[in-house]
């Protein structure tokens, strides 16, 4: 009875990793068609959502961050958690991250010419195989020349662990980078394992604070908040919390003295067209002050 037992058992687990290879080979195949229409026609599945960042002083819209989506017709949207590490794998992130760059480029252009805002900023994730890729540097300022956005404007995001690849290239690639004068953030900061001194030695101007240290603020759980947005001042860095959900944490942000913020709150990643009338109709939330007060009278 036992032995039948755990032959059935063995043989659902194989039932469902046999399930799990065939889907995992299924979604790779998928990818690769869909990669493969990706410069062809605009109709891919691959689509851009657009998070604002705002100013938590002057509560103006400082810039988007792009966010890939993958819209399956069968599966729906799929998450970028989910097949970015697969693309990653199989090196499909190579031309899936310059069709990301060319995209949010070439809308950043269109935004702050057709809509008058010059000043207007585009944040994009790179992941580590794309950004250590041999053709990246040309690849981005062939991209700079062809949209003609000013450099400063892009905003490369990269993560800790990048940093700790092998560090002299990364630190040539970086460097290069700056002199072209891109801004480059560091994600999900205060999570990796990267040394404090790495922030000195990379030319890293924005850090953006994870959102699990914003999730958790609290009146007596705001050190490492705190920490980071002096290390950012120290620095002559820029701090953006990510995750905002509620005014009490704008409000505890804003006392800390952090820059900028993204979140729920403000707004959820937009479709192009939602993110464009939110620019036209709304380009800066109506009065953070007011917003702090509120939050302190509950
Ligand atoms: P990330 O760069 O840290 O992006 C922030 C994530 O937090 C996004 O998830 C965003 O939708 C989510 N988020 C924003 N505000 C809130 C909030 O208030 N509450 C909560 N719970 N979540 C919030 P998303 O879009 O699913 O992206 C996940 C990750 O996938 C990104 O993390 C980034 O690492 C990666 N990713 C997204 N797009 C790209 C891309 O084009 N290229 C590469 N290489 N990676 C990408
Ligand atoms: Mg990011
Ligand atoms: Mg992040
Ligand atoms: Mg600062």
């Amino acid at each position: 009875r036992a032995k039948s037992l755990g032959r059935s058992r063995a043989a659902t687990f194989d039932k469902t990793m046999h399930a799990n290879v065939l889907d995992r080979m299924q979604i790779e195949m998928e990818l690769r068609r869909v990669v493969d229409q990706l410069f062809l026609d605009g109709s891919s599945q691959l689509q851009l959502y657009y998070q604002p960042i705002v100013s938590l002083k002057t509560g103006k819209v400082a810039g988007f961050e792009a966010l890939i989506r993958w819209m399956h017709p069968e599966r729906g949207t799929i998450s970028p958690l989910e097949f970015i590490p697969i693309a990653e794998e199989i090196g499909l992130i190579i031309p899936i991250g310059q069709w990301v760059i060319q995209e949010a480029c070439q809308q950043l252009s269109r935004w702050q010419n057709e809509l008058n805002i010059p000043d207007l900023s585009m944040s994009i994730n790179v992941s580590s195989r794309q950004f250590l890729q041999a053709d990246f540097l040309p690849m981005v300022q062939q991209i700079l020349e062809y949209t003609g956005i000013s450099p400063d404007c892009l905003k490369i995001e990269i993560t800790e662990s990048v940093l700790m690849e092998t560090a002299n290239t990364v630190l040539e690639r970086l460097e290069y980078l700056r002199d072209l004068g891109v801004r480059l953030s560091l994600d999900d900061f205060g999570t990796g394992y990267s040394s404090l001194s790495y922030l000195q030695q990379f030319p890293i101007n924005t850090l953006k604070v994870d959102r699990s240290f914003v999730n958790t603020l609290s009146e007596d759980q705001d050190q490492v908040v705190q920490a980071i947005v002096a290390l950012t001042d120290g620095l002559a860095m820029d701090a953006v919390a990510e995750g905002i959900e509620t005014k009490e944490q704008l409000a505890h942000l804003r006392f800390l003295g952090c820059e900028y913020g993204q979140g729920y709150f403000f707004s959820p990643p937009m479709c192009r067209e939602q993110a464009e009338a939110m620019l036209i109709d709304k380009p800066h939330w109506p009065d953070p002050l007011s917003l702090l007060a509120t939050a302190q009278t509950p």
